[in-house]
C-alpha cells in the first residue's frame, strides 16, 4: 500500500524525504482547498514517520500495528484536533490541552505527533498560544497543521512550519485517477471530477454517498428555477436553506459547485467552444439561457462563483455570499 495519493507526487516526494531524522522539521503546514487531501496525506505522513515495518526509507506498510492504529485513531502518540462539533472556532483550550500531550514523550512511538485540522479557524488567542510550541518544540514532537490557505493563518505561525502546498488535479487527471483506481466508468468520472472542481477527496465522497449526487442534481433545477424568478423568491429560497440540518458553510460549498458545472456549460455553449458537456441531460435549458445571455456577463457569473468557492472555505458568510451570488443572476424569461 504505502503512499497512494493521487496527483501530489512533489508534497509525498518531500515528506518521504523529511522522514529522515536529519531532514525532520519539528512543524509542517499543508495548505489547500478542502477535499483536496489534506488530512489524507498528514495521516500518511505520520504513518511514514513511526512505522514499526516499512518496506522501504520513507514508506510504510499500513499494515503494523503501529499502521493500523493510525488508520482506526486510535493511536496512542498521536492527538487530531479538529474544531469542536457545533463550534466554528478552535479555541484556546483546546490548544493548551494538546500542548501538554505534546511535551510528552512518546509512549511507544518514534515521534509524538499533534495534528491540528483546519488551523485557519483557530482563534487569535489560541493561534497565540500556539506559537509557543513553535518556539520552543518539544524534542521527538512533530506538529502538522493543515489549512486552506496560509495567507489566513497568522504569518508568525506560516514562517516557523514547513509548508506543503496542495493544488487541485485538472479535471483529466482526476477523472482518469477515478475511472483506474475506483473503476468509476469514463462519463461518470469525468461528471465527477467536475463537481469536485479537481479535489479528489471531494470526488471520492460524490462516489460513495449517492445522496450528494442527488443532492447535487437537485442544487441545479433549483437554480434553473431561480434564474428565472424575481428577487423576492430567491431571497426566500436563501431563508429557506437556513433551517436545513448539517453545516451551513458546507451546503453552501455543495451549491456553489454545483452551480459552477452549470456556468461552465453555458460558457462552452454560448462560446461554441467543441467541448463535453458536464450537465448533457441540461443541454435544452443551457441553450435557451446562453441565447438572453452575452459571453462577458456568463464570464462575470463564473469568476464570482469561483471567488465565493475560495472564500466559503475560508471565513466568509456562506448565507450573505448566496444572496450575493443570486441577486446578482439575470432574470431569465422562462421558455416553458
Ligand atoms: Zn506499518
Amino acid at each position: 500500500m504505502g503512499w497512494d495519493i493521487c496527483g501530489h507526487e512533489t508534497a509525498v516526494a518531500f515528506l518521504k524525504e523529511h522522514t529522515k531524522p536529519e531532514k525532520l522539521r519539528h512543524a509542517y503546514l499543508i495548505t489547500g482547498p478542502q477535499g483536496i487531501g489534506r488530512r489524507t496525506l498528514a495521516l500518511a505522513f505520520v504513518k511514514a514517520l513511526n512505522c514499526q515495518n516499512p518496506p522501504a526509507p520513507g514508506e510504510f506498510c499500513d499494515v503494523c500495528t503501529v499502521c493500523r492504529q493510525i488508520n482506526a485513531q486510535s493511536f496512542a502518540d498521536l492527538t487530531v484536533l479538529a474544531p469542536d462539533e457545533g463550534h466554528q472556532d478552535l479555541r484556546i483550550d483546546q490548544i493548551r490541552a494538546v500542548q501538554q500531550s505534546l511535551a510528552l514523550a512518546p509512549y511507544q512511538a518514534k515521534y509524538r505527533v499533534v495534528l491540528i485540522l483546519d488551523f485557519q479557524r483557530a482563534t487569535a488567542a489560541a493561534s497565540n498560544a500556539l506559537l509557543k510550541s513553535l518556539e520552543e518544540p518539544p524534542a521527538r514532537a512533530v506538529l502538522v497543521l493543515t489549512a486552506d490557505a496560509e495567507e489566513n493563518l497568522l504569518p508568525t505561525i506560516a514562517s516557523r512550519c514547513q509548508i506543503v502546498r496542495l493544488r487541485p488535479l485538472p479535471m483529466e487527471k482526476a477523472g482518469a485517477w477515478l475511472e483506474g483506481k475506483l473503476q468509476v466508468p469514463k462519463e461518470r468520472a469525468a461528471l465527477l471530477a467536475h463537481l469536485s472542481s479537481g479535489r479528489v477527496g471531494a470526488a471520492v465522497r460524490f462516489e460513495q454517498d449517492p445522496e450528494l449526487l442527488s443532492a447535487y442534481e437537485e442544487a441545479l433545477d433549483q437554480l434553473q428555477e431561480l434564474l428565472c424568478q424575481k428577487r423576492r423568491q430567491r431571497l426566500q429560497y436563501v431563508e429557506g436553506l437556513q433551517k436545513k440540518k448539517g453545516g451551513q458553510r458546507e451546503l453552501a460549498g455543495q451549491l456553489v459547485s454545483a452551480w459552477l458545472t452549470f456556468w461552465r456549460d453555458l460558457l462552452i455553449v454560448r462560446s461554441g467552444a467543441e467541448m463535453p458537456l458536464v450537465n448533457l441531460e441540461r443541454q435544452d435549458f443551457l441553450r435557451d439561457a446562453a441565447e438572453q445571455m452575452n459571453l462577458a456577463r456568463i464570464e462575470t457569473i463564473l469568476e464570482r462563483h469561483e471567488k465565493s468557492l475560495g472564500q466559503l472555505d475560508a471565513y466568509v458568510n456562506p448565507r450573505l455570499t448566496l444572496e450575493y451570488l443570486l441577486l446578482t443572476l439575470p432574470i431569465l424569461k422562462s421558455s416553458g
